[in-house]
């Protein structure tokens, strides 16, 4: 077997651009990452055609205006979303957010909100939160080992009756769990409203708002609608209003203050916006969310039956494969094996598979990744089920 040398590969520093002649690139980063390629072409035609683009239009301009309402128009048809929610187009990204949702829905840092923890993300979200409110938690880790390897069950005793909200995050991004629908509230608990954190699966299957109790779901663009510099945030209107945010929330992260301005309290994201109207209309050519769900479905399969098929060379640590993420596959090649592990990601960069392992807030992590969003395709994952078939054939 030979190893290339580990030290200096690009492909073991992240590169996400081989430097050899690939018909294409194909990007599992877990984010920011590629759009639909249609999508990206729209974005550069509109580039090479006379006027201005959405970069250099003026945020109140008319011409502006009709890109936002569109945009506005096509998310919530795209995900049906009731009149009696508004969509706020937001700054500051996931993190933002994990600080805006008890700013607006605690008015005093003493009230309580229940904190769902299953994994980095909606650990990270209760970390923040703790600075605003009093963050109760429900712990989901796994008692012997510490790791979040499933969602845990909701009952009446987790959730405090005068809890503000149950914040939740549908898809663990770095851990692979995925709630595949919303989970309902315990009766006498089913007033307190849901947050979600979408970040990472937002569009990829429907939503039932109102029987789930949403309260806010909130969405960064950079996973699966758009590209950083852009939040979106959908609050049910009977959650803002005078009075009702913390008189310390900041105007940026303010929902009333952003409602009542229309999405236009500061300069918004302008180019940001009009890309996620460009990818909630590719959904709607291509058939709908229903439909980018059972591509969902497909993709995580191909990878998933290569794991599981390969009697132990790949294996995953998402045990329950009722919650295993749809977007986020994370897996490593005999139990971490180093040698393998490099030259796994050194053959497969060179074929244009990029991004299946990234630096993150929390490190590089025990487990390769692929992440399989909007913009990648169920051919380009049977590309990587194929190469992983190929390569367990040949070293195990
Ligand atoms: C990426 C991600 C975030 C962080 O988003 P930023 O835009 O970097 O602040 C938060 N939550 C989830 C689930 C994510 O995947």
């Amino acid at each position: 077997m030979t190893i290339v040398d580990a030290k200096i590969h690009p492909a073991l520093m992240g590169s996400l651009s081989p430097n050899v002649t690939v018909d294409e690139v194909i990007n599992f980063s877990p984010g920011p990452t590629s759009l639909p390629a249609a999508v990206e072409k729209t974005i550069a035609d509109s580039f090479q055609t006379p006027g201005l683009t959405s970069l250099a239009l003026s945020h109140r301009s008319p011409e502006f205006l009709a890109i936002l309402n569109h945009a506005a128009a096509s998310v919530r048809s795209v995900m049906s979303i009731p009149d009696d929610y508004e969509v706020l187009f937001m700054h500051g990204g996931g993190h933002g957010q994990f600080a805006a949702v008890p700013l607006n829905l605690c008015r005093d840092p003493s009230d309580i909100a229940t904190y769902v923890i299953n994994g980095t993300w909606s650990l990270r979200g209760k970390d923040e939160a703790q600075k605003y409110c009093r963050a109760q938690v429900v712990d989901g880790s796994d008692p012997e080992t510490g790791a979040y390897t499933s969602f845990p069950d909701l009952t009446e005793a987790d959730i405090h009756p005068n809890s503000k909200y149950v914040y939740l995050c549908s898809n663990e991004t770095v851990n692979g769990i995925e709630l595949h629908r919303l989970p309902k509230l315990p009766d006498s608990r089913r007033h307190i409203p849901l947050v979600i954190d979408a970040s990472s699966d937002f569009s990829t299957k429907p939503i039932d708002w109102v029987n789930s109790g949403v309260g806010v779901l909130f969405a960064c663009a950079s996973k699966n609608i758009g590209h950083p510099g852009l939040t979106l945030v959908v609050v049910r209107k009977d959650l803002i209003g005078t009075g009702k945010a913390s008189p310390l929330c900041p105007g940026v992260f303010n929902y009333t203050t952003n409602r009542d301005a229309e999405n236009l309290w500061n300069t918004p994201a302008t180019f940001n916006i009009e890309v996620v109207g460009h990818v909630m209309d590719w959904i709607q050519r291509e058939g709908g969310v229903d439909e980018i769900e059972c591509r969902c479905i497909a993709k995580a399969k191909a990878l998933y039956d290569v794991i599981d098929g390969s009697s132990g060379f790949y294996s995953t640590p998402v045990t329950n494969k009722s919650q295993r993420s749809r977007m986020n596959v994370p897996f490593n090649i005999c139990g971490g094996d180093e040698d393998l592990t490099n030259q796994f990601l050194i053959r497969s960069w060179e074929k244009g598979m990029i991004g299946l392992r990234t630096l993150t807030p929390f490190g590089v992590g025990d487990h390769l990744r692929a992440s399989l969003y909007n913009g990648v395709t169920l051919e380009q994952t049977h590309h990587l089920a194929t190469f992983m078939r190929r390569f367990c054939e040949k070293y195990s």
